[in-house]
């Protein structure tokens, strides 16, 4: 963070406040000049974003995963609660690094979650979330 005054990027927190849970408010002095400027800083919220099949994008939402999630466990038995689930897919799709994801990379990424949680439940997202027509399809997908 460059000072306003003299364009020096080093200085020391004098002062640090949080304003809400998620946003950080510090008072900076400059060591070049000596003066003081403030700095905020806030968690980044969803930077993701998603296209799909027809290229619309879209906001990466939470909650339509959480949906499709809960659809596909809705009659297995779980090891694990579908919150933890969509957790661990939505932080490996922000571990993709990109800031455009498509649908395929969110199927992609549920299918490998599931399928270590699951196979029933990763079985019911494949046909739910892919163009599977027939038995071998699903004999495909499971052999792969
Ligand atoms: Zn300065």
């Amino acid at each position: 963070m460059k000072c306003i005054f003299c364009g020096n990027s080093e200085s020391k927190v004098v002062d640090s406040r949080y304003l809400k849970d998620t946003s950080i408010r510090r008072r900076r002095e400059c060591l070049k000049c000596g003066k003081r400027f403030t700095t905020y800083e806030t968690v980044e919220s969803n930077p993701m974003v998603v296209t799909n099949v027809d290229n619309v994008r879209e906001p990466f939402k939470i909650d339509k995963l959480t949906e499709s999630i809960k659809y596909a466990t809705y009659c297995v038995n779980l090891a694990k609660s579908v919150e933890e689930i969509v957790n661990s897919i939505e932080s490996k799709l922000y571990g993709l690094q990109k800031q455009e994801i498509s649908t395929q990379d969110i199927v992609r990424v549920a299918l490998d979650v599931l399928m270590e949680v699951s196979s029933m439940a990763c079985l019911v997202y494949y046909t739910q979330h892919t163009d599977c027509n027939s038995f071998e399809d699903v004999r495909n997908f499971l052999n792969r």
